[in-house]
């Protein structure tokens, strides 16, 4: 895991503050103490929050460093399971919750054992006709990036109850719709799962699904139950973006 520090800490507001209103080896020290921390937090997931057992491994007199952190804002007191502890400040604004990790890890491991079911995935594809089940539309097996590009979509999304790798519940979705219904149900998402076999043309893309031809062939989102589409892409990952920046001092940190 990894703790973001931005290669603008030096001259964060937080950082000057400390340096300008305590001793340069206390703040210095104040500092060392809020990296080992944030290195500690993102290797253990605690979503940026400290225990003392913890900070009074690093220094002899973490309550006074952590009291200055807290004073420029870097760290706050917050209370967890009726104990006063310490925390970064919007730790999980700038990092990924363990809540998050753990959905992440899942969906990965689904992916894998996906992929690594040709049977299922020859099942889905020639139920599907390679067409998506939102739109309607011809997507292309070929297309890495594009909207039309193929992906498969879990109708009830990972991370929920009764998410499985089942022909039931993995659709085909082209990538625009993947992208459309994220982490959502069809419910949640506004869209609707089509029928198999009953699908008509190529519907244009950027089609609300609910506007789809064939309405005969429209299965109420609740169809798959419930819950909504955790979007596994397809084998090749599209390029990645950056992320916006942040003005919270981030920095890697390799726990
Ligand atoms: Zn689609």
């Amino acid at each position: 895991m990894w703790m973001k520090v931005d290669d603008k800490l030096h001259d964060h507001p937080k950082v000057q503050r400390l340096l300008e209103r305590y001793d340069e080896t206390d703040a210095l020290a104040a500092m060392g103490l809020w990296v080992l921390s944030g290195s500690w937090s993102g290797d253990h997931m605690s979503d940026g929050v400290m225990t003392p057992y913890i900070l009074k491994r690093w220094h002899s007199e973490w309550k006074r460093l952590a009291a200055m952190l807290v004073e420029v804002g870097l760290w706050e007191v917050v209370d967890v399971d009726d104990r006063s502890v310490h925390q970064f400040h919007d730790w999980t604004h700038y990092n990924d919750s363990k809540a998050k990790i753990m959905a992440d890890r899942i969906a990965r491991q689904l992916r894998k054992e996906l992929f690594a079911d040709p049977d299922l995935i020859k099942a889905i594809r020639a139920r599907d006709g390679d067409r998506c089940r939102y739109c309607g539309c011809l997507v292309r097996w070929g297309n890495q990036r594009g909207p039309s590009g193929a992906t498969y979509d879990h109708v009830i999304p990972v991370g929920r109850p009764g998410c499985t790798n089942t022909l039931k519940n993995v659709v085909t979705a082209c990538r625009g719709c993947n992208a459309r219904k994220k982490d959502m149900t069809p419910d949640e998402a506004g869209m609707r799962l089509l029928r198999p076999g009953t699908l008509g043309a190529p519907a244009p893309e950027g089609l609300n699904p609910s506007d789809s031809p064939s309405g005969s062939g429209l299965v109420g989102s609740g169809a798959g139950s419930g819950p909504s589409p955790d979007s596994i892409p397809d084998p090749i990952p599209p390029k990645k973006t950056r992320k916006a920046a942040t003005t919270q001092p981030r920095t890697r940190s390799k726990a």
